[in-house]
């Protein structure tokens, strides 16, 4: 699996303030905000700001300062989106994933139920 980051990836262009995105929360270390194509009510995506590919790639190379950021960030963005009756965390990574953006990101759902894993 290629961990080659393409710097012009859709998600480097939202940290770098050059596409507009709907921000949910934002901290030194990651960006949390609204899914384009949202599959829930509450479609949330949670972005490090760090240059990783996928999910194998940021816990092999983030820095500790930054996966604990990163953790920090997703524990506040999960208070902030308040989902009391559950939610559901994906990382998709590589192409059996079929992960379209080679910019780390995890899903957050909720907001209905969500039903079986792969439907
Ligand atoms: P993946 O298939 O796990 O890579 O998911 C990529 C996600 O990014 C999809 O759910 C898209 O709807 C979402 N997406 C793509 N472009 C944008 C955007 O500009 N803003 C917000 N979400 C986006």
């Amino acid at each position: 699996m290629t961990t080659t980051y393409d710097p012009n990836n859709i998600f480097a262009r939202i940290l770098r303030g050059e596409i507009p995105n709907n921000t949910v929360l934002e901290t030194d270390h990651a960006l949390a905000f609204r899914d384009i194509h949202p599959q829930a009510p509450t479609h949330v995506l949670l972005i490090p700001k760090g240059p990783y590919v996928d999910f194998g790639h940021f816990v092999a190379e983030a820095s500790a300062a930054e996966q604990a950021g990163f953790n920090a960030a997703l524990d506040a963005v999960l208070k902030a989106l308040e989902l009391p009756a559950g939610f559901r965390v994906i990382a998709n990574a590589g192409p059996d994933s079929n992960q379209e953006v080679p910019h780390f990101h995890l899903h957050i759902l909720g907001g209905r139920n969500l039903g079986p894993l792969l439907p």
